[in-house]
Order: structure tokens, then C-alpha cells, then sequence
């Protein structure tokens, strides 16, 4: 087993310990083992980072640049993600449970793709221009200026990486906060972004916790221009309170409890496939998981047998073992909440069809949690409406495509939808009606970064992807010419 990590934040491209020397500590989930020891940032660390950003971006030549020489170092940064996939990947699978296979192939590949994308996207994105007779009018997008950018630990490179590659691309400058359950990744990956030729100071990385330590600042500062977060909906909350002191533009991506809508005439075999990725991938923590599963009556029995077989067969255990399906939860709390919250579903009346009970055994150092079905709710069940953040799938049948969609639409949330049908008219139907940020169809996961991402209701605030984007991270201008 290798040493414990030391990391520290990156301000102003230099490596620094917290201002009161204060630490702490990442485990791997799958057995407990100490990481790394982490500088645990202090507000006045958080405000160090933000004058390093806003200096970055005053004087710096990041926001002069031309979008085409800034892609050029996107693309720099990108080809070093992809020359130390492998070390990025088994970085985040130690410290954050998610499996290695998964994160070789899709997510740290993400990470350059993001990268590549935005870079491209800021460079050749088409914009407008309207001729009228002896005016000419057209819009400019300058960058918006210094961004916090706020992550979660589910998807900790991939996601922040959502954030800082249009953020960077548009010409901004940017203090990111990880999650303190995994810092890891962000610090390497911030070493090999100012070896592959970033600016100093143009990405800066601050560790530690949210409220009155280091990302107080990151959203009460009034040099803070933008602010991209993703958590949990009650986080959001604290953010956009603290983001409206100074009027801050916030783009918030929060909770979800989508529903996953399999009607009679869908393929069983891609709907059932649908739903096991849907619910069970990353143990269920993905905020666009299709948690609620509705089902056509005609077909529950056959439908949940298929569905039951598949989420037993799923291997769970160490996420560095090939063939392994579902890594640990991310940490005993996290652990402790999902179970608790398969309890209340028993209490509430619901039927454990399996799972439902931590893993022992070899694994009974890590927060392994099972596959878990639940059945006998109604969607007025608290199991049913609140994010459990865990591989727990609730089903409950409906009877006619209406109460489908009504069952869909009733929740707080309004993240995605997923729905299994071979009719193309009820597809587009559906969709045309479905109140979520977006809807799969006989698919899930699949996407296009040119896209909008985002939720309605306590899912979120605004959207981002390709034009979503570039106009929260710029400020559009509209410039009108009058020719005499
Ligand atoms: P969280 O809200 O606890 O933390 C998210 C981030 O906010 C962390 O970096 C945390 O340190 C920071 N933070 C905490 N308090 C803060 C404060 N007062 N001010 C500023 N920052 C603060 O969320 P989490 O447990 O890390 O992540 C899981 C949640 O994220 C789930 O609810 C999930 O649905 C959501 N999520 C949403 C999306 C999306 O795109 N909609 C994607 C992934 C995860």
C-alpha cells in the first residue's frame, strides 16, 4: 500500500498548507485505509483564492486571449488527462468507491472530452449577427469574469470538470472546490494542468468544507462573478442565499428522484438493462438515477422477476477487481442514511424484495450496500419522494400511460425522466409532457454536450451544455452599428 497523499490547495500557482495549518483525512471506502491528509481551507484561504483568480483575470492574459489559443492549451490539458488516465482513474476509484473499469473507460475519458469539447465549442460556436438595412447588430460574449466552481464527490473529476472546461474555454478564471470525501483528483489533475501550460492562477484548487470555512467566500465574495454548483438540494439552497447578497448569477444542478416509466409494449430485455443501469450504476449515487420505477400492471410480475434476477447477479465488491459491478457507498454516514432510509420504507409498509441489509463478510470493512427493491409503496411515500442517494429501486405499477405520467410528474424534484416503449407516438408524447430536465428514451446516460443539462423544480437553477453555457459563464453583449 502506497503512503498517504499530502495535498494542498493551488492559489495563484503556487501549493499551500491552510492558513491555521488545519487538516484532514480521505479513506478509501472499500476498506477505511488513510489516503491522503488534505489542507483543510480556512475562509481567509478562500478569499486568498479568490484574489488569485480575480488578479488572474485583471491582469492576466488568459481573458485576451483568442478562443483559438486558449483551445490550444485545453487540448494540451486534455492529452495529459488521456496520458495518465489509468493513474487519474485508480486515483478516484480508491478514493471515492467507483468502479476502476468505469472509470478508465468512461469517466476519466469524460473529463478530456469535456475539455476538448469546450475548447472546440468556444472556438467555432456559431453567433449571431442581424443585418437591417444601415444597422448591424450582434452580440458579444466576453468572459463573465472570476468562477466559483463548487463540486460533489459522486463524479468528483468528471463533474468538476463540467464546470471548469466551459468556465476556462469562455475565458474565465476559477477557484474550485471539490468535495472533502475526494480531493484527490482535483489536485493532480490541477498539477497536470499547469504542467501542460494553463496560466498560473487560472484554475485555482481550494480543499476543505462549505458554510463558514473555505467555500464561504467562493459564494459570498462580491469579486466572485459566476457560480456553477452541483450537490444536494439543501446545499443549494445555502448557496444561492449566500450568491443573493451580491446578486451573483448561480447555476445550481441539485437532487433528482426521477422516474423510470416501463410500459407494457416496451423490449423487456433493453428495459430491464435500462433499469439495472439506471438505478444500480455507481450504487445508485447519481442524482439523474431513475430511482422511482413505474411499471405497466400487465407486466409486473414478469417484468420484476427479470429485473429482481438481474440486480442479484450484479457483482458487488472491490471496484478495482474486474467484473465488478457496484463499488462501496461513499462513507459510513452515507451508508447509515440509505439503510435508514430502507427501514422507514418498511415501516411505511413496503415489501424488501432483496437486499436491504449492509455486506459483511470480505467486505465488511467498506460501506458495501446491496441492490435493493422495494415494493407495496404508493408515490406518497416518503421513500418514494426523497432522494436516497443509494442503490434502492422503488416500484410501483400504474395502469394507463395519464396516471403514468402523473405519478412522473409528482415529486419535488424534476431532474430526468426515462421511459421504455417501443410506440414512438406515446414516446414523443411523453416527453412533450414530462416535467424534467431531461428524458431518455429505451435509453439512459446517453450524452449530447451540446445539450441542456439541468432540472426543474428542487432539481436545479438554469441549465448548462454548448450555448447553455457559454451564456452563464460570458456576459452576452448586444452591440448595434448604424451605418451613415
Ligand atoms: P453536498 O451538497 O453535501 O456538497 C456539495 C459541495 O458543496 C461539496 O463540495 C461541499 O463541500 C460543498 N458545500 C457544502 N456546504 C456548502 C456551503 N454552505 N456553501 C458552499 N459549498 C458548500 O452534496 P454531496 O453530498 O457532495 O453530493 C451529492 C448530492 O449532489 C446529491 O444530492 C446529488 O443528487 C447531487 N448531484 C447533483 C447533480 C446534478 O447534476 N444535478 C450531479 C451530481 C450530484
Amino acid at each position: 500500500m502506497s503512503a498517504p497523499t499530502s495535498v494542498r490547495h493551488l492559489i495563484g500557482g503556487e501549493w499551500v498548507g491552510s492558513s491555521d495549518g488545519g487538516t484532514f483525512e480521505t479513506h478509501d471506502p472499500h476498506d477505511q485505509s488513510l489516503l491522503g491528509i488534505v489542507a483543510r481551507g480556512t475562509a481567509e484561504d478562500g478569499t486568498r483564492a479568490v484574489t488569485a483568480a480575480r488578479t488572474a483575470f485583471d491582469e492576466g492574459p488568459w481573458p485576451s486571449m483568442t478562443p483559438k489559443e486558449r483551445a490550444r492549451i485545453l487540448h494540451a490539458v486534455a492529452d495529459a488527462v488521456d496520458a495518465h488516465r489509468d493513474e487519474l482513474a485508480l486515483l478516484e476509484t480508491r478514493d471515492g468507491g467507483k468502479v476502476l473499469s468505469h472509470m478508465l473507460h468512461a469517466e476519466t475519458p469524460r473529463v478530456a472530452h469535456n475539455l476538448r469539447f469546450f475548447a472546440d465549442f468556444a472556438a467555432m460556436a456559431p453567433n449571431e449577427a442581424y443585418p437591417d438595412g444601415p444597422l448591424l447588430s450582434y452580440v458579444l460574449t466576453p468572459p463573465a469574469g472570476v468562477v466559483s466552481a463548487i463540486s460533489p464527490w459522486n463524479a468528483p473529476l468528471m463533474l468538476a470538470s463540467w464546470k471548469f472546461a466551459p468556465a476556462l474555454a469562455f475565458g474565465n478564471t476559477v477557484v474550485l472546490k471539490p468535495a472533502p470525501q475526494t480531493p484527490l483528483s482535483a489536485a493532480r489533475f490541477a498539477e497536470l494542468a499547469l504542467e501542460a501550460g494553463l496560466p498560473e492562477g487560472v484554475l485555482n484548487v481550494v480543499q476543505g468544507y462549505g458554510g463558514d470555512e473555505v467555500a464561504g467566500p467562493l459564494t459570498s465574495d462580491p469579486r466572485v462573478d459566476r457560480i456553477t454548483f452541483t450537490g444536494s438540494t439543501a446545499t443549494g439552497r445555502k448557496v444561492m442565499a449566500a450568491a443573493a447578497q451580491n446578486l451573483t448569477p448561480v447555476s445550481a444542478e441539485l437532487g433528482g428522484k426521477s422516474a423510470n416509466v416501463v410500459f407494457d409494449d416496451a423490449d423487456l430485455e433493453i428495459a430491464t438493462d435500462v433499469a439495472i443501469k439506471g438505478v444500480f450504476a455507481g450504487s445508485g449515487q447519481v442524482c439523474l438515477a431513475g430511482t422511482r420505477l413505474l411499471v405497466q400492471r400487465g407486466i409486473l410480475d414478469d417484468y420484476l422477476a427479470r429485473f429482481t434476477e438481474k440486480a442479484q447477479a450484479l457483482t458487488v465488491g472491490d471496484p478495482k477487481v474486474d467484473g465488478t459491478r457496484m463499488g462501496p457507498l461513499i462513507e459510513g454516514p452515507h451508508l447509515d442514511k440509505v439503510h435508514g432510509y430502507v427501514e422507514l420504507a418498511q415501516a411505511e409498509g413496503g415489501k424488501v424484495v432483496t437486499g436491504g441489509t449492509r455486506l459483511g463478510g470480505d467486505l465488511a470493512r467498506g460501506f458495501y450496500y446491496p441492490p435493493t427493491i422495494i415494493t407495496g409503496l404508493t408515490n406518497q411515500a416518503r421513500t418514494a419522494r426523497e432522494e436516497i442517494f443509494g442503490p434502492v429501486q422503488t416500484v410501483i405499477p400504474f395502469d394507463t400511460e395519464d396516471e403514468a405520467l402523473a405519478i412522473a410528474n409528482d415529486s419535488p424534484y424534476g431532474l430526468a425522466g426515462i421511459l421504455c416503449t417501443q410506440n414512438l407516438d406515446r414516446a414523443h408524447r411523453l416527453a412533450a409532457r414530462w416535467q424534467a430536465g431531461m428524458v431518455w428514451i429505451n435509453c439512459f446516460f446517453e450524452r449530447d454536450l451540446r445539450l441542456p443539462f439541468g432540472g426543474e423544480g428542487q432539481s436545479g437553477v438554469g441549465r448548462e451544455g454548448g450555448p447553455y453555457s457559454r451564456e452563464f459563464f460570458t456576459n452576452p453583449r448586444a452591440v448595434t452599428l448604424r451605418m451613415h
